[in-house]
């Protein structure tokens, strides 16, 4: 098989006086989401999808909320090592479709920056990174603004 598929999904809380950074993007908002690094939903569930694609477990197994080397740690980062590990076994992303779940704030101008980042990082034109904003109507944990939640599926060619 010269490709491969994987799917990553993750969610945080939502809490006062923390940065809300999505997509390596700090968004001015009143809240920010809870994690030991900085709880950058759709970028873990980006490097989920890399790790998922390649069954090579899921990031709490490389960087385990225990460690206080990743306290604060910023996802893009991360994202960078899994990347480089994706590609010593010789893959490369092909592309990334994503979405994260946000009841507020308003995400679609700050969509490109995240794509922007996203791509930078991974060493691969804007148009190969897919990023989209929904809400979720007001349902549930994230309608409630308790949360936001990110899904993300991420295909990989051999190199
Ligand atoms: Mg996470």
């Amino acid at each position: 098989m010269n490709i491969r598929i994987g799917n990553g999904y993750d969610i945080h809380r939502l809490v006062g006086d923390r940065p809300l950074i999505l997509g390596g993007v700090n968004i001015p908002h009143s809240l920010g989401l809870l994690g030991h690094s900085d709880a950058d939903v759709l970028t873990h569930a980006i490097m989920d999808a890399m790790l998922g694609a390649l069954s090579l477990g899921d990031i709490g197994h490389y960087f385990p909320p225990t460690e206080a080397e990743w306290a604060g740690a910023d996802s893009l980062v991360l994202l960078g090592k899994v990347h480089d590990l994706v590609r010593s076994l010789g893959w490369r992303v092909g592309n990334i479709d994503s979405v994260v779940v946000a009841e507020r704030p308003k995400l679609k101008p700050h969509i490109d920056n995240m794509r922007s980042k996203i791509a930078h990082v991974l060493q691969l034109e804007p148009n190969q990174v897919g990023v989209k904003a929904t809400t979720n109507e007001k349902l549930g944990p994230v309608g409630r603004e308790e949360g936001i939640c990110a899904y993300a599926v991420v295909l990989l060619s051999r190199e």
